[in-house]
This record gives structure tokens, sequence and C-alpha cells, in this order.
């Protein structure tokens, strides 16, 4: 555990879907709760794959009260004065406003949790988390299992109709037919839309 004498930092939960990020931040969240500090749940609107809205859900049941959000303004809006630590789901869908906003909680005194996929299915680095991984006091990056292989996994691999989706494809696909796997970087796959292309690589 971090150990300052003034209250306020960052903790990034950092891996691919399926690696635990959500189970961690409900713990940490289930954690201050029981140390009796005020506690905020944020996600971002574009996850309600499981359980309702207002909930951050892991893949293994747990569940904690999230309010979801459409931007880092709205955190700023919503956060409460009294309020000692602040989790925020799903933080790789946030607009990069939430760097400044993490950060202005952070020097106010808040403990900041934010968990959030690090790569998008390419294996590229996924909106603000790059950000928000550099400025946290503490990171911990979190893996999969590969469905493929066994070995850890640190990619998220696309599947439309079961097929490697296009690398062209877009970063998020809303309402879209897809579905994913934990894959380590060797059992992973992007082609390019011109599959002849990746043969000359
Ligand atoms: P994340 O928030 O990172 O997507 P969750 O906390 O929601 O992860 O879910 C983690 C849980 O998912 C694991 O404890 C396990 O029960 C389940 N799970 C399903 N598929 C896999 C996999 N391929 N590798 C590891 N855990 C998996
Ligand atoms: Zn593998």
């Amino acid at each position: 555990m971090h150990h300052t004498t003034r209250p306020g930092w960052i903790e990034v939960i950092a891996g691919v879907m399926f690696s635990g990020k959500s189970e961690e931040l409900i713990r940490r969240v289930r954690r201050s709760v029981i140390a009796k500090k005020k506690v905020q749940v944020f996600k971002s609107h574009l996850d309600d794959r499981y359980g309702g809205v207002y909930q951050v859900s892991s893949h293994n049941g747990a569940a904690v009260e999230a309010r979801p959000v459409d931007s880092s303004i709205e955190i700023m809006r919503l956060v409460r004065p009294q309020s000692e630590v602040i989790a925020i789901d799903e933080a790789q869908f946030l607009d990069e406003g939430v760097v400044d906003v993490v950060t202005t909680l952070a020097t106010r005194g808040v403990r900041v949790i934010l968990a959030g996929t690090d790569t998008d299915f390419r294996g590229e680095p996924f909106g603000a988390m790059p950000q928000l991984l550099a400025i946290a006091e503490i990171v911990d990056k979190l893996h999969a299992i590969c469905v493929v292989c066994g070995d850890p996994a640190c990619r998220n691999q696309r599947l439309i109709n079961g097929r490697p989706a296009a690398y062209e494809s877009p970063t998020i696909m809303v309402g879209g037919s897809e579905a994913y796997e934990a894959r380590c970087r060797h059992c992973h796959s992007v082609p390019k839309a011109d599959e002849a292309q990746v043969r000359l690589l």
C-alpha cells in the first residue's frame, strides 16, 4: 500500500478485458467503505454490458453502485466536496480532460482509483490511458488468460462473425455485433483490410 503523510493520489488499474480490473476496483471500493471513507463511483456510460448501468460489475458477478457519465466534466460536476475516494471504471472511454480532472482531485486530497483497458483491439494505447498511467503514483497492470494457449493475456482480440477484425475497423464499435477474447501477444491477430499486405510483412 501507498503510505503518505497527506491524502490525495492517483491509482491506475490497467489491463485487458477479463484481467480482473473491475474485480480489483470493486475490492478497493468495498475496503474504503469498510474504512468508513466517503466514496463515489463513476463509469463511462459507454459500458452497459453487465447488469444495470448504475453498477460496476465484474465478469464474476461482483458489483457496486456506479454513476454513468458522458464526460470528465460531468465527473467534476458530480463530485461531492466531502468525498474522500473517487473510483472511475472504463476510463479508456473518457475524454482527455479526465487527466486534469483526476489531477485536480488528487491535489485536493482525494484518493482517485481508475480502472481501464490500456490497449485497444489493435494492441495500441487506448484513449487517455497512457497519460493516466504516467501521472499515477500507483500502477497495477493485470493480465487475463489467453483463451488460445493459456499464457498470460495482454491483448484484446476483436472477432467479427468469429474472424479477427481488420486493423481499420473503428476503435469503439457501439452496438456492433463483435465479440472479444483475451489473448497473448503471440496468439493476437489484427489483419490489415488488404490481406495481401499482411503476407508481405
Ligand atoms: P475486467 O474488468 O478486466 O474486464 P473483470 O473483473 O470484469 O475483468 O472479470 C475478471 C473475471 O473474468 C475473472 O475473475 C474470471 O472469473 C473471468 N474470466 C473469464 N474469461 C477469462 C480469461 N480469459 N482470463 C481470465 N479471467 C477470465
Ligand atoms: Zn496465447
